[in-house]
C-alpha cells in the first residue's frame, strides 16, 4: 500500500489547485483520476475573468491548445421569452474558451502532483490518524493510505457518497445535455455564450459557438426527455433568433448536475479526515459557471491541509473557517439582495438592464420572475431569502447548514 500524505480524487480543476497549494507546500500528493488522460469533461469552457486570474497567476499563460475556436468570450448573452436580449460584457474584458480536456491536463501537470490515471476510487476507512482509500485500477484493486482525502470529484461525488451514503437522496438532481450542429445561419454573436431565461424551455437553456459548430444545450430536472427537449429549443432558436442548424451531429452528451447546494448555502465539506472541494462540495456560480469556484475552493482545501498540520487542529475546523470566503463569494451570486444592491457578478446585469427603455425593464423582470417560479417546486425561495436576510446580519452564511 503507497502512503503518502494527500490523495486527491479526480484530475479536475478543484484538484489541480489543490495540489498546487500542498505540492508547494512540500506534502507528497497523488491525485487518482477514472479515466485516461487527457480526459474529456462536458463542459462550455467559458471562463470567468476571476477563473481566469487564477489560473495564470498559479499555473502561468495558457498554451494553445488548452482553448477552444473562438478562443475567447466576451461576456454573456441573456435572452427572454419577451424577445428582449442583453449583451454583457465580463469585467475585465475577454476570457479563454477553454477545451477542458487539455486545460484541465495542463493544470494538473502544472500542479507538480503525482497523478495516476484509470484509477478508479472505490471507498475509503477513516482510521482517525489516517485514512485509507480503495481504489481500482485496469480492474485490480490498489490502496493507498494518507493523513488527508480530497475529494475533487465533481457533482457526483463518489467521495460524498462514501462519507454521507445518504446525501445524494436528499438533493434534487438534474440532467444537462448539449448537441452539436454545423451550422447554415446563426445570427447569435459567436463572442458571447448565450442563455435563455425561458421556463417554457427548461431550466437551464443554452448555446454558443465552438470549433465551428453551434452547441445547442438544455438542462432539467432528471427523468424529462433529453431528444424532446432539445428539438424544442432547436425549434425555438430557428423560429425566434433565425437560427438555421444542420441535424445534430452523433456526439452529444450529457450528465447529472448538483444545482441547488449554493443557492441554499447547503454546501458539504467531508467529514474527519476526509474533504470535498469543488462541485463536488456543491460550489455553482450563476448561469452554472463552476470553475472559478472550483479553482478557488479547491485551493482552499489545500491550504486548510497545510494550516491544519502546521497549527496541529482538526483539518475540518480549518477548512471550514477558511472556505467561509468562497461560500460568500458563491451564494452571493444568487443572493437577490446583493443582486439588487451589490455587483456578486463578473459581468454588470443591473447596467445593461438601465440601458434598456423602461418598457423592456419591466418586460425583463416580468420574464425573470416567470423564470424563478420555474424552480419552485424545490422549496429553495424561503431558504434563499432567509440567507439573503441572515447575510447582513452575521456577515455571511450560518455553518450549521453545511454537511
Ligand atoms: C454542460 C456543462 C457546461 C458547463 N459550462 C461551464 C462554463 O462554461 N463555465 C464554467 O465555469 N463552468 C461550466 N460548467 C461547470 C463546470 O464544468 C464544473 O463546475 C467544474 O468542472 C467543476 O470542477 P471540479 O474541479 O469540481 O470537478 P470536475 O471538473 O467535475 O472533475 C471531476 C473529476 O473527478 C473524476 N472522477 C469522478 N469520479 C471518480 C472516481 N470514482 N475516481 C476517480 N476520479 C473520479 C472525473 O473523471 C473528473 O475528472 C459546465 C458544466 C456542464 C455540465
Amino acid at each position: 500500500m503507497r502512503s503518502v500524505d494527500v490523495v486527491i480524487v479526480g484530475a479536475s480543476l478543484a484538484a489541480a489547485a489543490a495540489a498546487k497549494r500542498l505540492v508547494d507546500a512540500g506534502l507528497e500528493t497523488i491525485v487518482i483520476e477514472r479515466k485516461e488522460l487527457p480526459r474529456h469533461k462536458i463542459c462550455s469552457g467559458i471562463l470567468s475573468p476571476r477563473g481566469h486570474r487564477f489560473l495564470l497567476e498559479n499555473f502561468g499563460p495558457l498554451p494553445s491548445e488548452t482553448v477552444h475556436q473562438p478562443t475567447s468570450c466576451r461576456g454573456v448573452t441573456f435572452h427572454f421569452p419577451s424577445m428582449v436580449s442583453m449583451p454583457m460584457d465580463f469585467f475585465g474584458g475577454s476570457t479563454p474558451h477553454l477545451h477542458r480536456k487539455y486545460s484541465d491536463h495542463w493544470a494538473i501537470q502544472r500542479s507538480g502532483a503525482e497523478v495516476h490515471d484509470r484509477t478508479s476510487f472505490a471507498g475509503l476507512e477513516d482510521k482517525g490518524d489516517h485514512v485509507v482509500v480503495q481504489a481500482s485500477r485496469n480492474g485490480e484493486p490498489v490502496e493507498y493510505r494518507a493523513r488527508q482525502v480530497i475529494g475533487a470529484d465533481g457533482p457526483s461525488s463518489p467521495v460524498v457518497r462514501a462519507v454521507y451514503p445518504g446525501y445524494a437522496k436528499q438533493i434534487p438532481w438534474f440532467f444537462v445535455g448539449q448537441k452539436f450542429h454545423d451550422i447554415i445561419d446563426c445570427p447569435l454573436s459567436a463572442d458571447y455564450f448565450h442563455f435563455w431565461f425561458h421556463p417554457g424551455l427548461g431550466h437551464y437553456t443554452w448555446s454558443h459557438a465552438r470549433d465551428g459548430r453551434q452547441i445547442v444545450g438544455v438542462g432539467f430536472k432528471r427523468g424529462d426527455n433529453f431528444a424532446r427537449k432539445h428539438e424544442v429549443v432547436q425549434r425555438y432558436l430557428e423560429e425566434k433568433h433565425g437560427v438555421r442548424l444542420q441535424p445534430a451531429a452523433d456526439d452529444h452528451e450529457g450528465c447529472a448536475e448538483n444545482f441547488g447546494p449554493s443557492l441554499i448555502n447547503r454546501y458539504v465539506f467531508g467529514k474527519g479526515n476526509v474533504l470535498a472541494t469543488g462541485q463536488a462540495a456543491g460550489f455553482l456560480n450563476m448561469i452554472g459557471e463552476g470553475m472559478s469556484c472550483a479553482l478557488h475552493s479547491g485551493a482552499i482545501s489545500g491550504e486548510a491541509v497545510v494550516e491544519a498540520r502546521r497549527r496541529n487542529r482538526p483539518v475540518q475546523e480549518v477548512y471550514r473557517r477558511m472556505i467561509a470566503s468562497e461560500v460568500r463569494r458563491c451564494t452571493d451570486q444568487w443572493n437577490p439582495l446583493k443582486i439588487a444592491f451589490d455587483k456578486p457578478h463578473e459581468a454588470d446585469f443591473p447596467a445593461a438592464l438601465m440601458q434598456l427603455g423602461w418598457r423592456d425593464r419591466a418586460k425583463v423582470l416580468r420574464d425573470m420572475w416567470r423564470f424563478i417560479v420555474l424552480f419552485k417546486e424545490f422549496n429553495w425561495g424561503r431558504q434563499i431569502v432567509s440567507g439573503a436576510l441572515q447575510r447582513p446580519v452575521i456577515g455571511g452564511y450560518s455553518m450549521q447548514r453545511w454537511l
